[in-house]
């Protein structure tokens, strides 16, 4: 599919990248940021450079939208740039060969108005509204290990659910709630 990108990778010049954020200052250096990603809800896999010699992927970015669409109503929102870069920071320092297992990314209004309404757990105003929220596992990696990981990039929210196997990452404000 991606031979763009591949020959891309072939003829590679050495560029760093400029990074907004200090906590994902330890992403500069990569020439190629890449990810996978398992929709648990829709069976749907993806595995993708979405950054390549100091630009983000127009299509990758696209692709990965639609993956983490709503998927109850097949709503599709741009998801954050910086929240990948969250995700590729956190899925090297775990060094975990498997694919994100994405059990919510992009929640439309109206979803999210639903889930807000049966489960205290979830926030009227959440950052999956905005395309800067993600719940994940990874299959070979624990799940404490992964909230602590995250806990300690201090780039933004944490949220623990061990009862329902995710951790919740965002790109908001620092800040952490559960375990
Ligand atoms: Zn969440």
């Amino acid at each position: 599919m991606h031979t763009r990108r591949n020959l891309l990778r072939a003829g590679s010049a050495a560029l760093i990248a400029g990074v907004a954020s200090p906590a994902l200052a330890g992403i500069g250096k990569a020439e190629y940021r890449a990810l996978a990603f398992d929709n648990l809800h829709t069976g749907e896999k993806l595995k993708i450079d979405y950054w390549v010699e100091g630009n983000y992927v127009p299509d990758a970015l696209a692709d990965i939208n639609h993956l983490l669409r709503d998927y109850r109503n097949n709503q599709v929102h741009t998801i954050e740039p910086k929240l990948l870069d969250l995700l590729n920071l956190l899925h090297r320092q775990m060094g975990s060969n498997g694919a994100f297992e994405v059990i919510s990314g992009y929640r439309s209004p109206a979803t999210n108005a639903m889930l807000h309404e049966r489960s205290a757990g979830v926030a009227a105003h959440s950052l999956h509204m905005q395309g800067m929220a993600i719940d994940i596992r990874l299959p070979d990696r624990n799940l404490a290990d992964l909230h602590n990981t995250a806990l300690a990039m201090q780039a933004g929210g944490v949220g623990y659910y061990p009862s329902l196997d995710f951790v919740h990452v965002d790109v908001g404000r620092v800040r952490r709630w559960g375990g």
